[in-house]
């Protein structure tokens, strides 16, 4: 094998998944990103060695989220706001199966409302929020964490949309951000869970309405999720994850006691 599929090989392969709705609606958001959020995303990934990202939208063919892509996929980043609703759920159970598998999940912004985030986090995910312009500051709570690597003590985005607490989530198991805005408000703006094998970053920044994806620190937060969301262990097999007995034990055992099973393994009642 040559050295350049070696590299290949290595690389994070990472699928940046936009409903891709609003660049093609809205004069300003499309003057913002003229190839979509997915389009900026991919690019400045694409730059990094450590990455191979392509893209995929809501109107391809099953989303673009087919099987096989998300079986090349180590991490996927996702990116809804007005067609939460289109995402069949047969995807969505593609995509939690393959989360629960272990792959990475970041969702971005008003993907807290998609139909996997809330399926993966069991709340409402509702928020309080403003559009307004106001500045925001992302501080970092957790500065040994992965994903503040490279950060000061907080990113300034001069124009953002707010996001205010309650913010209906499970307790984060690491809070790596937390957002303050210029209204007033805070918000838990980085947070981390697992489920299953696989990791989950939410990430609040990216209203469309402003260039925040092309925020150095932005995209930088984004490398560093992507890196810290990428499988690292042993992906779980489903089959050797079902359901099933384990006749013969390692060490040598006295069975004691009445059984509810017969020698099949079915249920005796
Ligand atoms: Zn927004």
């Amino acid at each position: 094998m040559n050295q350049s599929n070696t590299q290949a090989m290595n690389k994070i392969r990472v699928t940046i998944w936009n409903e891709f709705v609003h660049e093609r609606t809205n004069p300003v958001v499309k003057n913002i990103y003229p190839e979509g959020i997915h389009g900026v995303i991919a690019k400045v990934l694409n730059q990094q060695d450590e990455f191979q990202a392509r893209t995929a939208t809501l109107e391809e063919p099953e989303h673009g989220l087919t099987a096989e892509i998300c079986e090349k996929t180590d991490v996927l980043t996702w990116w809804g706001h007005a067609a939460h609703d289109e995402v069949s759920d047969a995807i969505v159970d593609r995509v939690q199966a393959r989360v629960l598998q272990g792959m990475g999940l970041v969702v971005l912004h008003s993907g807290h409302y998609s139909k996997i985030f809330k399926r993966l986090m069991g709340t409402t995910c509702l928020l309080r929020w403003r559009e307004a312009g106001e500045r925001e500051r992302v501080w970092v709570a957790n500065p040994g964490h992965p994903i503040a690597e490279g950060l000061d003590r907080c990113i300034e985005i001069p124009n953002s949309e707010m996001y205010g607490e309650p913010f209906d989530i499970p307790a984060p198991e690491e809070q790596v951000f937390i957002s303050w805005f210029e209204g007033g408000e805070v918000f838990r703006s980085g947070c981390c869970w697992r489920r299953g094998n696989g990791k989950i970053f939410y990430f609040g920044p990216g209203h469309e309405l402003y260039p925040i994806y092309h925020h150095p620190l932005v995209q930088r937060v984004m490398g560093n999720a992507i890196r810290w969301a990428r499988p690292q262990g042993v992906w779980l097999n489903p089959a050797a994850a079902a359901h099933a007995p384990i006749e013969q034990a390692r060490e040598r055992i006295t069975s004691k006691g009445p059984q509810l099973h017969d020698a099949t393994g079915s249920l005796q009642v």
